[in-house]
């Protein structure tokens, strides 16, 4: 049933639910009884905001930090640590005895997860601080009409029924009925998913059933204004609206798993199963020769711990807080190098990216404009203070001008409008003073999609309009000219010969601006058309000049480098192979006039073989963005403007500009660039591919390292029936001294040679792509020499039991040991292969990682403390070095140090026969 609001009792009132886009607006506003011209009365809207609560969207609730740590413990790694001890303890009561190792194992155990959550729970605020640092918005000020007057009122206080006034780049305050509008678009974007801005007007709609992005004559709350104003009825605020009812289902804190992170959980998945079955095969092997072991080995309790951390050791835990640990250093990183990331998953995109589209203005160029040469009076004049005669040139320019002189007397405005005043003071025209004389009535402002500005100026009792833009529009919209204060009829060939001349300033990659004027019979007048051209000037913005090198980098990197520019055609393939963008490969300028009459096939075909856009309005840029997506690659899209969000957000990684992009733009964007600079893209996409790269290195250090002493565990159970390593030396080696070697494989410096290789391709693409070989080599080998170490101790005692405790110590240096150096060749010398052969093409210099190596040190330090012969310490890892012989230990140390030896040799070995193979692959084709 239709409830009337008249009906006022403490409920809520209005259907939310009603189709108000079949009610004429004047039916509504009976409705909801208001009063268009009037709009709603402050004692109604009081009593109102009483009734309909204020027009806000739920925050997401914050957790409690406790709550946050206890939730950590619900970490697979928890759960199955926590397991480990359970079943320890349990098998220690129901045995009546622990040994030390036991308890050794049950303190690392907790100390682990302990561990990992204060890490989880540290990680989890800080983003969540973030989170909300974004939401911490100033208070929103709405132009509400109440009592017949135009208020300012803070959205929070709008009410259903109210009248409100929205305009270009303003956020739609609730959901409102269009009542009147000028030309409208919307970005629904924030709503509905798509993209393209919306066209809307205050029409009624026959139709039934409309889905949202139908109903063409409701703007809905959160979405914002591309294009136009307009003038709406409140239907419904807060909860009620679209957007307040999707919201209010999602208000929980919920944090998305980045596709790294997806990655690594699925790996980690996997390998536990491998682990699972595993441990179960240990346990019931040695269970089986639980008579032919020591002594100190046979309860079954240890044995089930001994089973359960050979098991644990195969999971690459430490993964997590390496891949935390990366972002983080990288975010830091990258902050200091211009590019602010809003979001750590653009991290990992900004490294898969292969296409950047970028804005020629201020990103590839300076943006430090200055007027180089001018046209006036159909005269080229190359020199600026060749001071003109033509006044009437320069008065024009002084007036369809918004850059201001402040206190200090420093021009500010934008780069052109500064360039053009700069330009009038070597003319000697004091700007401000024809301000002052004619002053402005009326204007239409710059907009990137008419590419002109009008201002309206009152000289006696006259109008004039004065109207600049860029060339080739206002050519199109003049239809007369002025030659020495004569004014004449614009014919083909004078068109002709402004359109050379622009075209040779064109072809300097210069700029080209054209003024024309407009005498106007009142203010009801068209103001941009029929108009007098007078002349143009022609703007230097020299390109940037680390952007040529930096865009060499990128196409080394396999990144396409595409320019999407509002400036002329000419111009724009100019700028663009200075910069090396327009090449043999890439040979095409297509025009934002040619996207329109283009098919969306043809144009997809064109795009292939074309780097330069230009003369663009900012929809095209959408356009472009999903037809690059279409093709398979990753889209990296720089914008300023209001206008830009849809194609800010339809790219993989939205960047926006922190120096002239607005709010909006860099509220909507995964990335800003603080310096707007495109070399700072550049190193986001470099510190992006590192991060990626040093998970890998991270990934295959620790599968290797836990594989090799897993398999020797087992070889030596099969063989020797022998227990190498007991649960205690397992759970320190892989949590303390892998986690502490890792870390600094993942704090590694940056490889420049990331950028001479392709995209780390497809978003499913395996973690362990390129690094297998990595992995076998570097298992096979560590664990060849650990049982060798074992099988030599025999040699040195005809005693089994010492000998056994001599192979212990044997394995337990190579599998300590060994790790602490080899990490070294991750970082320095190994590099990750693709399927195509040795991706290095060039010789890559290495800087020796400082800092990996004084972890490392510390690392080694602390093994070799826990193995000195103290004996409590000894006891403690249940390992006794007294009485090793001298050349037992120097075997020991020459079978580690022939560890990593071999591996480096086979993998340089691997590397020549892959090239080799690539090469003479390639040679047959
Ligand atoms: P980008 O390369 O970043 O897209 P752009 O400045 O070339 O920047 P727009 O700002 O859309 O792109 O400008 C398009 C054209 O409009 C310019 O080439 C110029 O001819 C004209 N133009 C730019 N600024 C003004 C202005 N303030 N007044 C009049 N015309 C302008």
């Amino acid at each position: 049933m239709n409830q009337n609001i008249s009906d006022t009792n403490s409920k809520k009132i209005i259907e939310t639910d009603r189709k108000w886009y079949q009610l004429s607006d004047k039916k509504i506003a009976k409705i909801y009884k208001t009063n268009l011209s009037i709009g709603l009365t402050e004692q109604e809207a009081t009593e109102r905001l009483k009734k309909y609560g204020p027009n806000c969207l739920p925050s997401s609730k914050k957790p409690n930090i406790f709550v946050i740590f206890l939730k950590t413990f619900l970490d697979p790694l928890c759960i199955i640590m926590a397991l480990a001890g359970l079943i320890t303890i349990i098998a220690g009561i129901i045995n009546q005895e622990m040994s030390i190792p036991d308890v050794a194992g049950l303190c690392i155990i907790g100390l682990i997860i302990i561990t990992n959550s204060l890490i989880s729970t540290y990680q989890e605020i800080k983003s969540m601080n973030y989170i909300s640092s974004l939401g911490n918005k100033e208070e929103i000020l709405i132009s509400v009409l109440r009592d017949g007057v135009i208020k300012q009122v803070n959205v929070e206080f709008l009410v259903p029924g109210d009248v409100v006034y929205s305009k270009l780049g303003e956020f739609i305050p609730a959901d409102l009925r269009i009542v009147d509008q000028s030309v409208l678009k919307i970005d629904e974007s924030s709503l509905t998913g798509e993209s393209e801005p919306v066209e809307k007007s205050a029409e009624v709609i026959k139709e039934d059933n409309l889905v949202i992005s139908d109903q063409k004559n409701i703007a809905f709350m959160s979405t914002m204004i591309l294009e136009g104003k307009l003038v709406g009825l409140v239907l419904n605020t807060g909860l009620d609206s679209e957007i307040g009812k999707i919201a209010s289902k999602i208000t929980t804190h919920k944090t998305n798993r980045t596709p790294l992170e997806k990655k690594i959980k699925a790996l980690t998945i996997r390998i536990g199963i491998i682990a699972l079955i595993f441990g179960a095969l240990l346990l019931a092997f040695s269970l089986f020769i639980r008579d032919e072991l020591p002594v100190a080995l046979q309860a079954w309790n240890t044995l089930l711990l001994l089973a359960v951390s050979a098991a644990i050791s195969v999971i690459p835990e430490s993964l997590t807080i390496i891949v935390k640990l990366c972002m983080m250093i990288a975010t830091k990183k990258m902050d200091k190098n211009n590019v602010q990331v809003k979001n750590p998953k653009s991290i990992e995109t900004l490294g898969n990216v292969n296409v950047i589209c970028s804005d020629k203005t201020g990103t590839l160029t300076q943006n430090k404009m200055h007027v180089d040469q001018f046209f006036v009076d159909f005269k080229y004049h190359p020199n600026p203070s060749q001071i003109t005669k033509n006044k009437h040139f320069l008065t024009a320019f002084a007036l369809c001008n918004d850059a201001i002189t402040n206190p200090d007397n420093q021009i500010l405005g934008g780069a052109t409008e500064v360039a053009i005043v700069k330009f009038l003071e070597q003319q000697k025209i004091n700007y401000l003073n024809l301000k002052k004389l004619y002053p402005r009535v009326d204007e239409i402002p710059f907009d990137s999609k008419r590419k002109m500005m009008t201002t309206v100026h009152k000289n006696k009792n006259h109008f004039t309009s004065y109207t600049k833009g860029a060339f080739d529009y206002l050519l199109a919209n003049s239809t007369q000219k002025i030659i020495d204060g004569e004014i004449s009829a614009l014919t083909a060939e004078d068109r002709t010969t402004i359109e050379n001349q622009a075209f040779e300033f064109a072809r300097k990659g210069m700029r080209v601006l054209g003024i024309a004027f407009k005498n106007l019979k009142s203010l009801d007048d068209e103001y941009e058309n029929d108009l007098i051209f007078i002349g143009a000037v022609a703007i230097i913005d020299p390109p940037r000049p680390e952007v040529k090198e930096a865009i060499k980098t990128a196409n080394d990197a396999g990144v396409r480098v595409v320019m999407i520019t509002g400036d002329h055609k000419i111009t724009a393939q100019e700028i663009a192979q200075r910069l090396g963008i327009y090449t043999e490969k890439y040979n095409q300028v297509i025009t934002g006039a040619e996207i329109d009459t283009l098919s969306q096939e043809e144009l997809s075909e064109k795009i292939k073989s074309t780097n330069v856009f230009a003369r663009v309005s900012p929809e095209h840029k959408a356009v472009i963005v999903k037809l690059l997506q279409e093709q398979k690659n990753i889209v990296a899209m720089t914008g300023d403007g209001i206008n830009d969000t849809p194609s800010i957000v339809k790219a993989d990684v939205g960047i926006a500009m922190g120096i002239s992009g607005t709010e909006v733009t860099r509220e909507v964007s995964d990335v800003i660039l603080k310096d707007d600079n495109f070399k700072s893209i550049v190193y986001g996409v470099r510190a992006g591919r590192n991060v990626y790269e040093k998970i890998k290195y991270s990934i295959s250090f620790l599968i290797a390292a836990n594989i090799s002493q897993v398999l020797t565990i087992l070889f030596i159970l099969l063989v020797n029936k022998g227990v190498a390593l007991n649960s205690v030396n397992i759970l320190f080696h892989i949590f303390v001294i892998e986690t502490i070697v890792a870390i600094p494989i993942g704090m590694g410096y940056d490889r420049k040679g990331v950028m001479w290789n392709p995209p780390p391709s497809h978003k499913k693409e395996s973690l362990l792509k390129g690094i297998k070989m990595q992995i076998i080599i570097t298992t096979t080998l560590s664990s060849l020499f650990a049982i060798l170490n074992y099988e030599f101790a025999k040699f040195f005692t005809d005693n089994d039991i010492l000998a056994q405790e001599f192979g212990k110590t044997g394995v337990y240096i190579s599998i300590m040991f060994a790790p602490i150096v080899y990490s070294f060749l991750y970082n320095n010398f190994f590099l990750p292969i693709n399927q195509k052969g040795l991706l290095i093409k060039k010789k890559e210099k290495f800087i020796l990682n400082k800092r990996l190596l004084i972890f490392s040190f510390l690392a080694l330090f602390l093994a070799i403390i826990t193995l000195v012969p103290v004996e409590q310490i000894n006891k403690f890892f249940d390992f006794s070095t007294i009485g090793l012989p001298a050349g037992l230990i120097a075997i020991f140390v020459t079978n580690t140090i022939l560890t990593i030896l071999s591996i480096w040799l086979t993998y340089q070995g691997y590397i020549k026969v892959k090239n080799w193979w690539w090469n003479k692959k390639s040679h047959e084709k």
